[in-house]
C-alpha cells in the first residue's frame, strides 16, 4: 500500500471486474470484523464482481489501520480509558486518554487491552461471585460450564449480554465510543488543575496516531481551549500525515524506542523499526529550535530491550539525531493480569525476570550506561 487516506463510501460496483478493494481486504486478515465491511463477490460468466459496502474512512498506516466513523456529524473513535488525575502521563497533573489499537505487538505490552482495534470483554476474577448468570445470558454458549470464568473467545460474538446480565460487574467492555466534542468536555473539568500545576492531557494507548484524523481534531480543541498537549507514540506512523495533521497541535512528544537491532525489533514488537527510528529522526530535526518537547523513552524489559548492548545502541542513535535527554521506564510486571482479563497469551514474553518489579540496581545499571554515554534524565 501506498501511503495517503483512501475515503470509501461505495454501495455496489458496475464494473464487472475483480475489484482491486477485495485485494486489499485479503491483504489483512480481520479486515471484514474490524472495519465494517460488506463483502459480496457474483462470478457472471466466469467473471468475478466483487461489492462492498464499506462505512467510514480507512486509514493507511503502513499496515495497520483505523476505521474513523461520524455520528451526527461528528467525529467518534474507540478509546479504552479516559483517566483523570494522572502524575505519570507527563508534566503537571493530566487527563489521560487511551486509543484503542496499536500497529505494534510488543510480547511485553503493559496495556495489551489496548492492542486490539475492536472491543473486547474482560473478566475480573476477584469481582465475580460464580452466580452463572452470564452462562444463562450467552446464547452462543460461550461461558462454558466446565470452565465457568472463561470465555471461548472463538465462540463470543461480542453481544455483551453476558456483560448486562452480570450483577457484580465481573465482565466489562473494554473499548467505548466517544466524540472529539465529548473528550474535550471531558477534559475541561480539570483545566483548573491543570492551569494550577502545568498539566494537561495526553494523547496514549494503543497508539493514538491509528486514529489521526479524530486525533488532529482533538488535539486542535484542546488547544482552543489553551490546554496542554502531549502524545505517547511508538512511533510507527505515516510521518507526513502526522506532520501535517497533527504536530501543529502537540507541545509534547514522548517517543518510545524499544529494541535498536531491526531482526531482533521483529521477534519482539512484531514489525521492523525501520520507519520508527526515520520517524523519530525526522522529529528530533523539526523539533531543534521549535517550541516541541521531545522526549525519547526506552522501557526496560528484562533480557529484551534492557540489555547493555540495545542501551548503548540506542543512546549512539540518540546523540547522532543531537537529542540529550531520555527516559528509562522500569519494567512493570501489572499486564499478566491484564492479559488473562481479555483472553490473551502471554506469549514469549514470561522469560526470566518477568514475573517481578525490575530491582532498582539494575535500573541503576541502566541509568548508567546511558550517562556515560553523554544522555541525561528528562529532569536533568
Ligand atoms: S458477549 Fe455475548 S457471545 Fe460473548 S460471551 Fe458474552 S453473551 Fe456470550
Ligand atoms: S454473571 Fe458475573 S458474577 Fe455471575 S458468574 Fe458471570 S461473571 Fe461471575
Amino acid at each position: 500500500m501506498t501511503s495517503g487516506l483512501i475515503s470509501i463510501m461505495v454501495r455496489g460496483c458496475p464494473v464487472p471486474v475483480k475489484c482491486y478493494l477485495a485485494g486489499i481486504s485479503s491483504e489483512f486478515g480481520r479486515f471484514s470484523d474490524e472495519y465494517r465491511v460488506t463483502m459480496a463477490q457474483r462470478n457472471d460468466n466466469g467473471v468475478t464482481l466483487t461489492v462492498l459496502l464499506i462505512v467510514g474512512g480507512i486509514i493507511d498506516h503502513g499496515g495497520a489501520r483505523m476505521k474513523t466513523a461520524h455520528q451526527g456529524g461528528h467525529r467518534v473513535t474507540l478509546l479504552f480509558e479516559i483517566k483523570g488525575n494522572s502524575l505519570d502521563d507527563g508534566p503537571g497533573i493530566r487527563t489521560v486518554v487511551f486509543f484503542k489499537g496499536c500497529p505494534l505487538n510488543c510480547a511485553w505490552c503493559h496495556n495489551p487491552e489496548s492492542k486490539s482495534p475492536g472491543q473486547e470483554i474482560a473478566y475480573d476474577p476477584n469481582t465475580c461471585i460464580d452466580c452463572g448468570r452470564c452462562r444463562e445470558a450467552c446464547l452462543e454458549q460461550a461461558i462454558l460450564p466446565g470452565n465457568p470464568h472463561s470465555i471461548d473467545r472463538t465462540r463470543c460474538t461480542l453481544c455483551c449480554a453476558c456483560i448486562d446480565a452480570c450483577p457484580s460487574g465481573a465482565l466489562t467492555r473494554v473499548g467505548f465510543e466517544k466524540t472529539v466534542e465529548e473528550v474535550v468536555r471531558i477534559a475541561l473539568r480539570d483545566k483548573p488543575f491543570f492551569d494550577n500545576s502545568k498539566g494537561g492531557v495526553t494523547l496514549s494507548g494503543g497508539e493514538p496516531t491509528m486514529h489521526m484524523d479524530y486525533v488532529a481534531d482533538l488535539a486542535r480543541g484542546l488547544k482552543e481551549e489553551k490546554i496542554h498537549v502531549l502524545l505517547e507514540t511508538c512511533g510507527f506512523f505515516p510521518y507526513d500525515r502526522f506532520r501535517e495533521l497533527l504536530l501543529p497541535h502537540l507541545d509534547a512528544v514522548y517517543f518510545d524506542l524499544k529494541i535498536f537491532d531491526d531482526a531482533r525489533h521483529r521477534t519482539y514488537c512484531g514489525a521492523s523499526n525501520n520507519r520508527i527510528l526515520d520517524n523519530f529522526r525526522s522529529l528530533a530535526h523539526e523539533a531543534t529550535g521549535s517550541g516541541l518537547a521531545l522526549l525519547p523513552r526506552i522501557p526496560l524489559v528484562p533480557g529484551i530491550t534492557d540489555t547493555d548492548d540495545n542501551l548503548h545502541s540506542i543512546a549512539a542513535f540518540l546523540q547522532e539525531c543531537r537529542v540529550s535527554k531520555v527516559d528509562l521506564l522500569p519494567y512493570n510486571p501489572l499486564w499478566h493480569d491484564k492479559c488473562r482479563s481479555i483472553g490473551a497469551d502471554t506469549g514469549m514474553a514470561v522469560g526470566p525476570g518477568m514475573n517481578g518489579f525490575m530491582h532498582r540496581d539494575h535500573v541503576r545499571h541502566c541509568w548508567d550506561i546511558i550517562r556515560r554515554c553523554g544522555l541525561a534524565g528528562k529532569d536533568g
